[in-house]
């Protein structure tokens, strides 16, 4: 992959936050538009082919997140969108299946959605 700086950009803005971004987000808020948001969507799909990124969907809207080492999944409150850090138990489950049907695994994607504490209790009162 050619790591243009418009490419670097993106990682890095990325990687300044653990907050998962959507493409228009970033869009927004990268330096000088030089970009526009389709390139921001082909930067974002070439980065998740690869495993540097993973992302999350809400509302048919993709967020993204950078791959950290220590890697990890979000789960989404459905009612008010918070997110929630999780770790991850799902690489040996992977591999097993994977070495069930000799797939190679390039990495995994997981979100979980629910309702956080305070939307449930909101759920109850009403
Ligand atoms: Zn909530
Ligand atoms: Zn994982």
């Amino acid at each position: 992959m050619r790591m243009t700086s418009q490419r670097k950009s993106i990682l890095n803005l990325l990687s300044k936050t653990a907050q998962p971004k959507s493409a228009e987000m970033i869009f927004e808020e990268l330096p000088n538009h030089t970009m526009n948001l389709s390139t921001v969507y082909r930067s974002l799909d070439t980065f998740f082919a690869q495993g540097i990124i993973s992302k999350s969907t809400m509302q048919n809207t993709s967020y993204y997140y950078i791959n950290q080492k220590n890697h990890h999944h979000y789960m989404i409150c459905l009612g008010c969108q918070k997110m929630y850090e999780m770790d991850c138990h799902l690489d040996h489950i992977a591999q097993d299946a994977a070495n069930e049907h000799h797939f190679k695994i390039t990495h995994h994607d997981m979100t979980v959605y629910g309702y956080c504490a305070d939307c449930q209790q909101k759920n109850i009162e009403k």
